[in-house]
């Protein structure tokens, strides 16, 4: 098969990157075969920092065959690459022997990091294995210009390899891998249409509830909140839908949690991102700290106006995806749950 006929095959495929952002696959491979450039980079994004998102995981279980195959698909499409398995340090442990076994005598890699959420982050990922500070860069110039050591890289995750693939074997039925957990009846990662609503994956995976729920989708902790009557919509991001039972869940330990990981997560580059988590972790300590505190209340809140200006200039002015990201569970938590 020519270089470009694979690129066709992609287009035609439909691929979007599954690492949450969505981008046709086709684009981006396209934009480093036309990079310049004596060098050119793969990278496969095996982070995954995102709680109760787990379906690279599954696949490096299940599928490592597939998943190396759909990285040397790459290297053989884009000449002069080299290509590196970018693994968190749990799946560096894990995954390393079965991986090492099937990367013998080919220009791949493996990398371990061990910077958390935000090391997932394309740009941040790349300064990570630069061996320079945890921080994302400025975007353009973007990594298929400019990525590892200036040079143009690919940047995709292990499900768009996985599913790369699949394509190339004439396998590719538009359908991607979904995590279920929480309060649900059969936790765990399920492969079904891309193009299912809410209801019919619950549905499909027995885990539809038989009692008062909501659901955060997405992205894990930065996941929207989405109740019972929204199911009739497809879900984007990162495939994770988490289950609450609305009579158990205390809402405000629930965003309380969001706040200690973001706190956590983040890397203090930019202002409304630092102060903005940390006021809201201050607003959530104090509130839960008071006994008779009601959690079901917007006017139970310390000071909700101040709350919603911080998540207002969180989404509209932080640096990068994780900190435009931090608004989103809030927002959707307090329209919806209280
Ligand atoms: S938004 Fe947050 S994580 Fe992103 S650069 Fe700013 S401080 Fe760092």
């Amino acid at each position: 098969m020519l270089k470009e006929d694979f690129i066709t095959k992609l287009k035609q495929s439909g691929l979007t990157g599954r690492g949450g952002a969505g981008f046709p696959t086709w684009q981006k491979w396209q934009a480093i075969q036309d990079a310049s450039g004596n060098k050119k980079y793969i990278i496969c994004n095996a982070s995954e920092g995102e709680p109760f998102v787990l379906k690279d995981k599954y696949i490096l279980e299940n599928y490592p065959q597939e998943l190396i195959q759909g990285i040397k698909i790459a290297l053989s499409t884009i000449l002069h690459s080299q290509a590196i398995i970018y693994l968190n340090s749990t799946y560096y442990q894990l995954f390393k022997t079965t991986l090492e076994k099937l990367i013998i005598s080919s220009p791949i890699i493996l990398f371990q990091e061990s910077a958390g959420y935000l090391g997932g982050e394309e740009t941040t990922l790349l300064n990570v294995i630069e061996g320079k500070r945890l921080e994302p860069r400025i975007k353009p110039p973007f990594p298929t210009e400019s990525g590892l050591w200036g040079q143009p890289t690919l940047i995709n995750n292990v499900e768009t390899f996985y599913w790369v693939a699949k394509i190339a074997q004439n396998q590719y039925t538009n359908k991607r891998f979904y995590c279920i957990f929480g309060d649900a009846n059969h936790q765990g990662t399920f492969e079904l249409p891309n193009d299912y609503s809410l209801k019919q994956i619950l549905k499909e995976t027995n885990n539809y509830p038989d009692f008062p729920f909501f659901l955060q989708v997405g992205g894990g902790a930065s996941g929207s909140i989405i109740m019972p009557n929204e199911l009739d919509q497809p879900l984007s991001g990162a495939g994770s839908i988490i289950i609450f039972n609305k009579e158990t869940t205390n809402i405000l330990d629930l965003m309380k949690g969001w706040a200690e990981f973001f706190l956590r997560e983040n890397c203090d580059q930019c202002v409304p991102c630092r102060e903005g988590v940390y006021h809201i972790n201050e607003i959530l300590q104090a509130k839960l700290k008071k006994p008779s505190t009601a959690s079901k209340a917007t006017s139970s809140l310390l000071d909700p106006t101040l709350l919603k200006d911080i998540l207002t200039s969180l989404a509209k002015t932080s640096f990068c995806p994780l900190g435009k990201g931090v608004a989103i569970p809030f927002t959707t938590a307090l329209r919806k749950l209280f």
